[in-house]
């Protein structure tokens, strides 16, 4: 599918994250491949550091030490191949637990503090604890916590001593000078690294959230089409519901992920992808003489909404797509109004000036007072199916049903009742006075194929009846001055 302008960017940002929190011995994808080419960087960094040191000291003859750092690299080399293979848990722990007693034996060997020239390789067992910890964040671990643990102190004890072996055999201080600024520095660097990888890992998004993240890339994300009708039971458009066919656990609806995407700041990007979709599919319609006067709904979400350049991106995607944006619709719920609603309605008045419509999805179901109805420049008002559900059950939710269309007519709106499953509740809502309606009466969201036969068929067998009728045309500009409304 084609992602856009919007999604593809954000979804590599987001799949940036991805290969960590996955059990890193199936990583495939290519962020997974990126993990690896840093620790495998960093295993030659390793080798190609030493190196030099190494060979120096073979040729001043200090072979202890030249040992030492060859066992280094030969145990970078071997975490190298290890990750190689795909083996980067494995890779992991024999990397860490080597490493912190390589460290902690090097320092007591080769590393006795001395008047002119302090102790630095220790600094290492910082970045080892930063190590342990962000292995943990990656994959909760009693591993990787005692290395941070043991790290930690082990850096305690041989900053506050200087204790040394009697055997100890320490690197000249003319040599050591040059080391304590090197190793500073390097260390230092290494832990601002680790202090951005723990900040990354922290803010990753996890489970189903980590899934979410690749789903579009992936192509798992799906419009589905309700349709929406008029008073004489044509079909006007339909509002495109998400949803995503999970590859093991099949479809998933968005009531199951959607407060995920939401916790996870992923909104954005599926959202983008839904007004992309949306007006791809727009734009197919356009061709088709049966589908082209059809509405189109999305339903927005309040971060959504928030991003600065919301605006902009619906804007562009109704260009390239050579949209009417007329025929685009967006619903938002109150959740958009709980933060200031100045820029809410600026937003909303850019839009509408561009031709775009506004409806208030969940009508009555928010908390907020009602005076923002008087503010905001919105075009309709979609009932609950919660007091549609209610309206025939007990005189109080028809009196509640009634007064809430009522509610939506004083103030001009078109008024829509969804969830309308039966044909008693249509006849309530109707003779309340609602203009639109939606439910399952009329069809189930179904797949853009299905929706498009839907309408075909409705459109044969509405012509057959009377061959005059046509699929309506939704002017609602006109709909609201004929009944003395705002647009
Ligand atoms: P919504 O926008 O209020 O959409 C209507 C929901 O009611 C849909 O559920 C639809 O399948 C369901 N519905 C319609 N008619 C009937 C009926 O007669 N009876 C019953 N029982 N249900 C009916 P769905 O598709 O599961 O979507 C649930 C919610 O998920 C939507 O509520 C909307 O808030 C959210 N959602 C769906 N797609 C998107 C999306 O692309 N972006 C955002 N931000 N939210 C979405
Ligand atoms: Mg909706
Ligand atoms: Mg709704």
């Amino acid at each position: 599918m084609d992602a856009g302008f919007w999604p593809v960017e954000k979804c590599e940002t987001q799949l940036v994250y991805n290969a960590a929190n996955k059990a890193p011995e199936a990583l495939t994808d290519t962020q997974s491949q990126r993990l690896i080419f840093a620790y495998k960087t960093a295993a030659l960094l390793i080798v190609a550091l030493t190196l030099p040191w190494s060979l120096y000291f073979i040729w001043i003859g200090q072979w202890p030490i030249a040992i030492a750092n060859l066992i280094l690299m030969a145990l970078a080399g071997v975490s190298s191949l290890l990750i190689r293979s795909g083996r980067l848990n494995t890779a992991l722990v024999v990397c860490e637990l080597t490493l912190v007693i390589f460290t902690v034996l090097y320092t007591l060997m080769f590393d006795e503090p001395s008047e002119g020239a302090p102790r630095v390789t220790h600094l290492y067992l910082l970045v080892l604890a930063m190590l342990g910890y962000i292995g943990h964040l990656r994959r909760k671990s009693a591993f990787q916590l005692a290395v941070t643990a043991v790290s930690l102190v082990a850096f305690v004890a041989l900053s506050c001593t200087t204790y040394a072996f009697p055997f100890a055999q320490p690197i000249p201080d003319d040599v050591r000078s040059i080391g304590i600024w090197a190793n500073g520095i390097l260390s230092t660097t290494m832990m601002c690294f680790g202090i951005y990888a723990i900040q990354r890992e922290i803010t990753r998004p996890k489970g189903m959230a980590l899934e979410l993240s690749s789903a579009v890339r992936k192509g798992e994300m799906e419009l589905h089409f309700q349709p929406q009708i008029d008073l004489a039971g044509k079909v006007l458009g339909a509002e495109a519901l998400l949803r995503w066919q999970h590859p093991k656990r099949g479809r998933i609806p968005p009531g199951d992920f959607i407060a995920v995407a939401e916790a996870a700041g992923l909104m954005p990007l599926l959202g983008g992808w839904v007004i992309q979709e949306a007006c791809r599919t727009l734009a197919l319609w356009g061709d088709d003489p049966v589908l082209r006067t059809l509405t189109l709904a999305v339903n927005v979400s309040a971060d959504q909404f928030q991003v600065e350049d919301f605006e902009s991106s619906v804007l562009e995607a109704i260009r390239v797509h050579g949209v009417d944006p007329a025929r685009l619709k967006i619903e938002l719920t109150e959740s958009v109004i709980v933060h200031d609603l100045e820029p809410v309605i600026a937003k909303i008045e850019n839009l509408r000036a561009a031709g775009i419509r506004f409806a208030l999805d969940d009508f009555g179901t928010g908390y907020s007072s009602l005076s923002y109805l008087r503010q905001l420049p919105l075009d309709q008002l979609k009932i609950d199916r919660s007091f549609v559900r209610e309206s025939l059950d007990t005189d109080r939710g028809t009196a509640l049903a009634r007064s809430i269309v009522q509610l939506g007519l004083d103030l001009g709106f078109v008024v829509l009742a969804e969830g309308i499953e039966t044909p008693a509740q249509h006849a309530f809502l109707r003779d309340c006075g609602c203009h639109e309606f939606q439910g399952y009466l009329f069809g189930r969201p179904m797949p853009a194929g299905a929706f498009a036969e839907h309408v075909r068929e409705a459109t044969r067998t509405a012509s057959q009846a009377a061959p005059a009728l046509r699929l309506a045309v939704v002017d609602w500009p006109k709909q609201l001055r004929e009944r003395g409304g705002t647009a």
